[in-house]
C-alpha cells in the first residue's frame, strides 16, 4: 500500500500519479502494477439527452388520450347538462400550448412564448364561458384581466431577461408587477360590477408592495447592506 508523499492520500496499486494532487508516484518497493484493473473506468460515457421530439410526442399522446377518453365518457356514458369534458379538454389544450411550442422551437422569442401562454388561458376561459353562456363576463371581465396579466408578464419577462438582473432587482420587479396586476383586477371588476372605478382593496395591496419595494431599493443601492443581504440570504 502506497501513500502520496505530497498530500498523504492512499494510492491504488495501479496509480502512476496521485489522483488528488497529481504528484508522480515513485515507490521502488511497490512499482505500479499494470495487471490489476484500474479503480476508475478508462473512458467516459454520458447518458444521451432526451430527444425533444420524442418528449413532444409523449406529451401530445398523453394529453390527447386524456381529452379523448373524457370526451367519449361525456358523450356516451356520463351525459349531464354540463359539457364537463370541455373543461378537461380545455385544460389539455392549455397545457399543450404551454409546454410543446417551447420544446419544438427553442429559439422562440420570450414575448412570443408568453403571448402564446396568455392566449392559451384566454382560450380555456372562452370554452368555460361557452358552456356557461357567459359571453358578457368573458368579454368584459375575464378577457381584460387575462390581457392585463399577459401584458404585465411579457413586460416583466423582457425586463428580467434584458440584462443580467440581480435577485434583489428581480424580486423588486416581480412585487411591483404583482401590485399593478392587483390594481388592474380591481379596475376591471369595478367596471364590470358598477360601471365606474373606485380604488379600494387593491390600493392596500399596492401600498404593501411599495412598503416592500422601498427597502429593497435602499438595500440594492447601499453597497454595505447589499453585501450583508447577499451573505445572509445566500443571494
Ligand atoms: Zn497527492
Amino acid at each position: 500500500m502506497s501513500y502520496c508523499v505530497n498530500c498523504g492520500v492512499e494510492l491504488h496499486p495501479t496509480a502512476k500519479s496521485c489522483p488528488l494532487c497529481h504528484t508522480p508516484v515513485v515507490n521502488p518497493r511497490h512499482p505500479s502494477d499494470e495487471q490489476i484493473p484500474p479503480p476508475f473506468p478508462s473512458h467516459r460515457e454520458e447518458v444521451p439527452p432526451v430527444d425533444r421530439r420524442e418528449l413532444v410526442l409523449l406529451y401530445t399522446v398523453l394529453l390527447l388520450s386524456v381529452s379523448l377518453c373524457c370526451g367519449l365518457l361525456n358523450l356516451l356514458f356520463l351525459r349531464t347538462q354540463r359539457a364537463w369534458s370541455l373543461y378537461v379538454i380545455g385544460a389539455a389544450v392549455t397545457l399543450w400550448l404551454w409546454f410543446v411550442p417551447p420544446l419544438l422551437h427553442r429559439s422562440l422569442h420570450l414575448w412570443l412564448r408568453l403571448a402564446l401562454d396568455t392566449c392559451a388561458v384566454g382560450v380555456y376561459l372562452l370554452l368555460i364561458s361557452i358552456d356557461l353562456h357567459g359571453w358578457d363576463w368573458y368579454l368584459q371581465l375575464a378577457l381584460p384581466i387575462i390581457l392585463s396579466g399577459g401584458l404585465l408578464t411579457i413586460l416583466l419577462g423582457l425586463l428580467l431577461r434584458g440584462h443580467h438582473r440581480s435577485i434583489l432587482t428581480s424580486i423588486t420587479l416581480i412585487i411591483g408587477a404583482l401590485g399593478l396586476f392587483t390594481l388592474s383586477i380591481e379596475y376591471w371588476v369595478d367596471r364590470w360590477l358598477f360601471g365606474t372605478f373606485t380604488p379600494g382593496w387593491s390600493v392596500v395591496v399596492l401600498v404593501i408592495c411599495a412598503a416592500i419595494i422601498v427597502p429593497l431599493i435602499v438595500i440594492r443601492r447601499t453597497p454595505g447592506l447589499r453585501e450583508e443581504a447577499r451573505r445572509r440570504f445566500h443571494l
